[in-house]
């Protein structure tokens, strides 16, 4: 067992830190107030290959494997997680194709979503449902060599950027089986009427769709005719592969939280000394760095098997619940670190703390990981 990373590793690692120092980190104030992300950082990221990594050669990727995914996950999470989400989620999108599409499929639309030309969105949740696939409603009824499909889902991650959206829907002529179709996002009857208001992740655009007779060839059938009414396998095994990249996003802003509470501690100064002599920061500090420690190394396990093509629905449902909590005690201490500085806009704490939470929340709710993590013991 060998856990040290590579030379290219680590190079990969100093860039993404570099690159979300110098180029990112001077947007946030503009991306917490607009509420966008912006065109030019894309075409940056895009530039880095930051789309590509984990990806085939033959589409346009890097061909490297989900630990160097990981790893850039972290550093861009580090300096603002709302780009680490965007990415993700860009994943989640050209991670169904590149799993589930047919060969004309992923010739036809991963170049794009690799190259950062196109922008991805994953489509399931809905009024009704954010967890349980029975209960979605969105319909997709066919109509000789085209798809009709109405409906409406919400709580969209990057559906008003321009690209793709891998849409979840009751395939009626099958009996309402969930099938998966790919969406050019500039279809007639495609409209996103407004911005979700958040408490966080501010850089990461969100929004409800409205899909009103949107018409698309039947051959955007994720997966062909044989992919219809495999839903379910789809939403599963990407959410996975989700839930990783939520991971390595928590472990960033966590390791930001300690980062910040280490420097503050040390130059804070109460009864004539610094806040670090107190024997209760040191508490704080030593559980935070081993949270870190912690869920880094649950994220690198997790990567590395994703990698060997292993099955990863269970330690990436015990990775996502670990790491999430792990990242919200550490940013909680941070603030208690930074006392009622911390709850002000002065010190970075207060977004990460609503950056946060999220975590815990999307790509399902941490009381599912929970039951997905045990019913590996209990089939
Ligand atoms: C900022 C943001 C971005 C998002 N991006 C996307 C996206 O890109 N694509 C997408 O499809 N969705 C997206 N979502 C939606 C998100 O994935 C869902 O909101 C999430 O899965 C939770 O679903 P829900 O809100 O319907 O919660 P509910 O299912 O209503 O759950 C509410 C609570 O009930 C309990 N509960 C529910 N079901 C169970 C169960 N089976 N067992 C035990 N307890 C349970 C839990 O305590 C849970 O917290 C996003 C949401 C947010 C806030």
């Amino acid at each position: 067992m060998d856990f040290k990373l590579t030379d290219e590793q680590v190079m990969l690692k100093e860039t993404a830190r570099k690159f979300a120092e110098t180029e990112i980190k001077p947007l946030i104030p503009a991306m917490e107030e607009k509420k966008r992300t912006p065109k030019e950082l894309i075409r940056k990221m895009k530039e880095l290959c930051f789309y590509a990594i984990q990806y085939p050669e033959q589409y346009q990727g890097v061909g490297s494997t989900y630990l160097e995914y990981v790893i850039m996950m972290e550093e861009v999470s580090r300096v603002y997680c709302s780009i680490g989400g965007h990415i993700s989620v860009n994943n989640l999108c050209a991670g169904t194709i590149n799993d589930f599409g047919t060969d004309e499929q992923k010739k036809k639309h991963l170049p794009d979503l690799i190259m950062g030309d196109a922008i991805g969105s994953f489509a399931f949740t809905e009024p009704s449902t954010g967890s349980d696939p029975g209960a979605i409603r969105t319909t997709a009824v066919r109509q000789g060599d085209y798809w009709v499909i109405n409906g409406e889902k919400i709580f969209i991650t990057n559906s008003t950027i321009p690209g793709y959206i891998v849409l979840f829907c009751k395939d009626v002529e099958i009996g309402g089986k969930i099938t998966n179709i790919i969406v050019p996002k500039n279809s007639t009857g495609y409209s996103t009427p407004k911005l979700v208001e958040k408490m966080g992740m501010n850089g990461m655009e969100v929004a409800d769709v409205v899909l009103e007779d949107v018409k698309v060839p039947f051959e955007n059938t994720t997966g062909g005719e044989k992919g219809r009414g495999r839903g379910y396998e789809i939403l599963t095994t990407e959410i996975s592969v989700g839930k990783l990249g939520i991971s390595a996003q928590c472990v960033g802003m966590a390791q930001a939280a300690l980062e910040e509470s280490i420097k503050y501690a040390k130059e804070r100064v109460q009864r004539g000394k610094p806040i670090n002599s107190f024997q209760t920061i040191q508490w704080h500090l030593g559980e935070m760095s081993a949270d870190v420690q912690a869920a880094r190394l649950m994220v690198y396990w997790t990567a590395f098997n994703r990698s060997q093509k292993k099955n990863i629905l269970f330690d990436s449902a015990r990775t996502r619940l670990f790491a999430s909590q792990a990242c919200h005690r550490t940013v909680s201490s941070a603030m208690q670190i930074h006392g009622a500085f911390g709850y002000t806009k002065e010190f970075i704490v207060e977004r990460i703390f609503r950056d946060m939470k999220l975590a815990e929340i999307y790509e399902g709710v941490n009381e599912i990981q929970r039951v997905i993590a045990a019913s590996e013991f209990l089939r």
